[in-house]
This record gives C-alpha cells, structure tokens and sequence, in this order.
C-alpha cells in the first residue's frame, strides 16, 4: 500500500510530496519528491502519531461528573472520593467499554500508543479474580477493539500513606502484596497484543514501601517504569516528613531513576530537584489537561526544558482526549504564570514544532518503543487535513503551531496505526459501535 502527502514530517524533518510504502506493519519506503501514482491514496500532512504516556482509561466514565462545587475547599482528594465511588461497582465488561472509548478517542485526537496505568485489579469486594489478569485483559479487549498500541503498566498499590499505612476500603481494588504482584505481571505479559509493551507501575511513595519498591524493580526487565510523583503540594509535605526528603528527590537519591523512568506529574519541584531529573534522562510524564482539571499546579517547564529534561505528554483523567491539547495546556499554563508568550521554545524556533518534537521523543521513551517516520519503523501515521480553514496557507512548523494552537478535532484527518487505517475521514471506523456500547455501560453505571 502507498500512501501520498503534499508534506511529512520525517525523522529527517519537512519533506514536501512524500510518497510512503506500508507492508504490514511497517512503512517500507519514504519518497519525498515524488508525484502521487495512480491507485496512492493522497492525503495532507503527514505527522508521526503521539505516544500518551499516561491513561487511566476507565476514568473517561466520570469525566464530567466531579464538576459541581462540593466543600468549599474541594480539590484533588475530594475529586478522588468522587472517584472511588464510580469505581466501585465497575465490571472488566465496563472497564472494557468505557477504556475502548477512550482509546477511539485518542487516536481520533492524534495518540497511536497509550500507556495505561492500570491498577483496578481486584474484584468489587477486594477479593481476588480467578485470573490476576482479568482486569487487565478487558484494557487488552480495549486495545484490540480501538487498535491503539498498548503499554501496559500493571500497578502496584498497598498503602494508604507514606510509611506503609495500612489501605482503605476505596481502595480495595487496587491492592496485592510483591508475590501477587508478580504474578499479575506474568500473567499480563501472556495477554499482551501482538506489539504491546509491558512495563511495570509502583503506583506513588504513598502506595509503596521502600522495600516493596526495590522488590518490585526487577519485574520490569528492560521494560518502562512508571511513579506518580509529586502531584500534590499536601504529597510534598507528607513526603517531608516522613523521609526529610521530597518525593521526587527521594526517588533519584534511592531509586537509580534512569531513562526507564518515567516520573508522571513532577509537579512540585525544587530548582535542584528540576535540574536533577533533567540530568537522570528520565521524562517527565506531563498531564497538563488534568493537572489543570484537579487544580494540581504548575510543572516548571521553562527551567526543565532548559536543563535539558524529557517530557512525555499524558490524558491521565481522560477528563477531554485531546493530543495537540495536552500541549497547548502545557505553554498556555507558562504563560499564564510568566505573564509573557512563546516560553518553550528558544529564540526563533516554533513552540508547536518544540514541544511536538519533545513528547514525541520522550512519549516513545516512556512508552518503550521508537518514534518519528522512517524505513523500517512502525506504520503509526496522523494525517492533518491541509483543507482545515485553521491550516490555510500554513507550511513547515506552522502547520505544528496552527494544528496545536488554532484548530479543533477536524484537523485529524486519517490515523493508521500499525499499518491499519483506523481513523479516516475524522472518524474512527468503530466509533459508532464503540460508542453505543460506552453510553449503555455508563447509563446503567449511572442509572
Ligand atoms: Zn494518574
């Protein structure tokens, strides 16, 4: 199969009249220059899809419904209980339809690979299903039913606080000791898809012990290793006091925090702490959409970005799907701080082309897998519309810049992903079904 853009952004950057050969999964050849031949399908331009480094797909169910003023200091907690009580009933058939809706809407956005940071493993008493992975597998019938690339990041939850403070009952689904663990990890991996990563997920330092987390390391191979860190300010300060350390410092002092790693949030850090994880050559899992959602702050993007740190870019809450908005979020949340435009980018260059450029990287990073267009590399390709009203005149990096700043979904054209064409025309091929399917799980859930 060949398929003809007016332009591509290639590993090698802009080529105009580039004609792609796709064989399986794989593109088999890259012509820029080349005249479209009759029987190419002819699109506009063609971007390597976005990797979402961080997903909790069944949470798409609630987006919406934690946005009524409760107390008067409702925040991130308070958003969690609203959290634990949609949880609490939801069957791996509703895990299943709900997170395949989610998925057909990030490839719908842009995203070709989800990390899913999956901890609801247990049954709705707490007790354990027959199969570990029986959770796990309704993300894989998800994955399969969307054709979104998965990593799967099996976590690993125990505690309530730091110290090893014993659980809660909002959070008896969630919870196996490192023998368990371990064997949902196994039995994830025989679940996995055809070109699915499996990492693995301590879910926080609140969740975790230090000596589970040393335990639970070597379970990931050579796979991704994902953390949530750091998110909240009241994180940071119970982090202090139980360890004199903060939470992401604590982790690159005792954890070995190297380009495995991928800390998700890193909200609130320290100008040390920032320069240190730049250095690690970990990423940053950026959320920005949510973080904004929950009110969690403000990741310091300027100074990190200048040290030189990786960032992957995330949907987290799945409160709004949206690949080019995530990074919108991200400049937009500089400069509403900064009073001041165009922060991420040095002098001259293009934020859109920046900042793409950035979670493009470090999502394949985080993600375990490559990126970017070239011979021999997985056919996961965005085609953006070049008639889109917002794309008028534009070209190069502008393309970048108006796609992320100046349009909505419309812009996303065509999606294929392994080769399989799974967005066309704007919409994914199984959205109707997938849909009718996610308004009868959530009606029911509601009801
Ligand atoms: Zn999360």
């Amino acid at each position: 199969m060949y398929l003809w853009f007016e332009s591509a952004l290639l590993t090698t950057g802009w080529a105009l009249d580039v004609r792609i050969g796709i064989a399986g999964n794989a593109i088999t050849s890259i012509e820029p220059g080349a005249p479209p031949r009759p029987g190419d399908a002819r699109h506009g331009v063609a971007l390597p899809g976005l990797c979402n480094v961080h997903s909790h797909g069944f949470q798409r169910g609630m987006a919406g419904l934690s946005e009524r003023r409760g107390r008067p200091d409702d925040d991130f907690w308070s958003w969690r209980e609203v959290m634990y009580r949609f949880l609490d009933r939801l069957t791996p058939d509703d895990i299943a339809a709900i997170t395949a809706q989610a998925y057909v809407e990030m490839l719908e956005s842009g995203f070709i690979r989800v990390g899913e940071f999956h901890y609801l493993h247990n049954d709705v008493d707490g007790g354990r299903y027959g199969d570990p992975a029986e959770t796990a597998g309704a993300i894989v019938v998800a994955a399969e039913a969307s054709g979104i690339g998965l990593t799967l990041l099996p976590v690993f939850y125990a505690h309530s606080d730091f110290g090893g403070a014993a659980p809660k009952q909002g959070q008896r689904r969630f919870l196996s000791d490192v023998e368990d663990f371990a064997r949902l990890v196994e039995a994830s991996r025989a679940k996995l898809p055809a070109d699915g990563v499996l990492g693995i997920a301590p879910h926080s330092l609140r969740a975790v012990t230090p000596d589970e987390l040393a335990a639970l390391l070597p379970l990931a191979g050579d796979g991704p290793v994902h953390i949530h860190a750091a998110e909240q300010v009241k994180e940071v300060e119970a982090c202090l006091a139980w360890s004199g350390a903060r939470p992401v410092e604590w982790l690159l002092d005792n954890a070995d925090v190297d380009p495995r790693w991928c800390l998700i949030h890193a909200t609130h850090l320290s100008d040390r702490e920032c320069d240190r994880l730049a250095s690690s050559k970990a990423v940053a899992g950026l959320c920005p959409v949510t973080e904004a959602n929950l009110g969690d702050g403000i990741f310091p993007a300027i100074r990190y970005l200048a040290s030189g740190g990786r960032i992957g870019v995330g949907t987290d809450s799945n409160i709004l799907i949206d690949a080019p908005g995530e990074i919108r979020a991200l400049e937009y949340s500089q400069r509403l701080a900064h009073r001041r435009r165009a922060l991420l980018a040095a002098e001259g260059a293009s934020v859109g082309r920046t900042l793409f450029d950035a979670a493009l990287a470090g999502g394949a990073q985080a993600l375990g897998v490559g990126g970017g267009l070239t011979v021999g590399s997985p056919a996961d390709l965005v085609a953006l519309d070049s008639d889109h009203p917002a794309l008028a005149g534009m070209a190069g990096d502008s393309v970048l810049d108006a796609w992320i700043f100046a349009a909505r979904h419309g812009a996303v054209h065509g999606v294929w992903r392994g080769g399989r064409q799974m967005v066309a025309n704007g919409r994914h091929i199984a959205a109707d079904a997938v849909a009718a399917r996610y308004r009868q799980t959530v009606a029911a859930l509601l009801a």
